[in-house]
């Protein structure tokens, strides 16, 4: 596994604002604070999210955009990319591909960070359809995508973006995790993040004490002392 000193550049790749904030904003204002750039690609704008129906469809997109910002302002990141698929309709195409593809000869990561495209029967809302899409297509844009000269060749003789090689994958959510960030002392600023999601977390009054358990539960399955709270994930070697 890279050492966070050898990483520069992170990519975070969701199907939803809201993803990398209940999986990974702790870790991600670990980065931040180590003065990692990190970028967010966000594939949908999350228009078929929220409870409260007196919001017309049609303002859930760019609310959803707003309150994904101010997430990321909490944690450190400032640079978002929103591709604007339909939410709930997300498929692992060739155009998501290339969309992907391009993002990441953009930002030249050396870790990206994605959904998994496996189902996790333990936690069946973690692998929404769309999160298992987008997790293909980002596994498929990293490898071979990206880095292969002759895939999407366009991207490179129409818009002079060179192949760019991904050294390491995070999933956060998958159905086998290894890897446990310890972030106790980031957890105020991933509830900050996640407070700014105000049209899925307004309602969600116990929204901290929920998150403690959970990432309590996580350290414990991954051996921190007791009081501790982390974020997991499944980490591969994709250089
Ligand atoms: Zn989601």
């Amino acid at each position: 596994m890279l050492s966070d000193s050898e990483v520069r550049r992170v990519l975070v790749i969701t199907a939803h604002p809201d993803d990398v904030d209940f999986g990974a904003a702790g870790t991600i204002a670990g980065w931040t604070d180590a003065a990692v750039s990190v970028v967010y690609c966000i594939v949908t704008d999350g228009d078929a999210g929220g409870q409260d129906e007196s919001v017309p469809r049609a303002e859930m997109a760019p609310l959803r955009r707003k309150e994904q910002t101010a997430a990321a302002a909490c944690v450190g990141v400032h640079d978002l990319r929103f591709l604007g698929y339909p939410d709930g309709r997300v498929e692992a195409t060739l155009g998501l591909r290339k969309d992907l593809a391009r993002v990441i000869r953009q930002v030249r990561p050396d870790r990206v960070v994605c959904p998994s495209p496996e189902r996790n029967y333990a936690r069946l809302g973690v692998s929404h359809p769309d999160h298992r899409a987008v997790g293909s297509a980002a596994l498929d844009a990293i490898y071979p995508d990206a880095r292969n000269p002759f895939a999407f060749p366009e991207l490179r003789t129409e818009e002079g973006l060179e192949p760019w090689t991904v050294r390491e994958v995070w999933l956060p959510g998958g159905p086998s995790p290894d890897h446990y960030v310890d972030v106790t002392g980031t957890f105020d600023r991933k509830v900050a993040a996640l407070r700014a999601h105000e049209s899925q977390t307004g309602h969600m009054e116990n929204l901290p004490e929920f998150l403690r358990g959970w990432l309590a539960r996580a350290a414990a399955q991954g051996g921190l002392p007791e009081g501790h709270l982390a974020e997991m994930f499944q980490v591969i070697d994709t250089g």
